[in-house]
């Protein structure tokens, strides 16, 4: 676990009929358009975003993580809380919105990793465009394996130096 200025997105069509409608494709850095490699048409870009609900308090007792992206609607489906009952009511609680997650058991360990990390008490994480992060969550390894080879690949030259390996094997 850790923190990152990395900026993050996926690329959704929004083209009804085509085979690639609300599917999410991995961009590295900032890209502001996004253009359907099947339908050639113009999709949606959407940006992991993390911030605090307050700068004055190092105090987290929650992570409210939205996920479950419906790029259709622009909307999150899902939001999962996570809460340190041992601390206050009046802690500081990190939101993060996540298109790279989809299912609850993901978002749980993001959300439960990142409140461990903030109860560390780091100041940089009131820095602008922080997302913090476990590198290897932020692929989906539910998608067709040529595009987790394609989206391997983006991560690996995004991280720069680092080493990304998975192994596939047909059954
Ligand atoms: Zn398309």
């Amino acid at each position: 676990m850790g923190i990152s200025k990395a900026m993050y997105s996926q690329g959704y069509c929004l083209t009804k009929g085509c085979k690639d409608y609300n599917q999410g494709t991995f961009l590295s850095g900032i890209e502001p358009t996004y253009i359907c490699h099947r339908c050639n048409e113009v999709g949606r870009v959407k940006f992991e975003k993390h911030w605090p609900t307050r700068y004055d308090s190092l105090e987290f007792n929650q992570v409210r993580l939205e996920f479950a992206y419906w790029a259709p609607d622009d909307t999150f489906k899902n939001l999962f809380v996570v809460t340190d009952e041992n601390r206050d009511k009046a802690c500081n609680v990190w939101n993060i919105q996540t298109p790279n997650v989809k299912t609850e058991k993901i978002a749980n360990k993001i959300a439960t990793d990142a409140l461990g990390f903030l109860q560390r008490g780091d100041r940089s994480i009131f820095e602008p465009n922080i997302i913090i992060r476990n590198s290897e969550i932020i692929l989906d390894f539910d998608v067709p394996w040529p595009r987790l080879r394609e989206d391997l690949d983006r991560l690996a030259s995004t991280l720069g130096g680092s080493r990304l390996c998975v192994e596939h094997k047909k059954t």
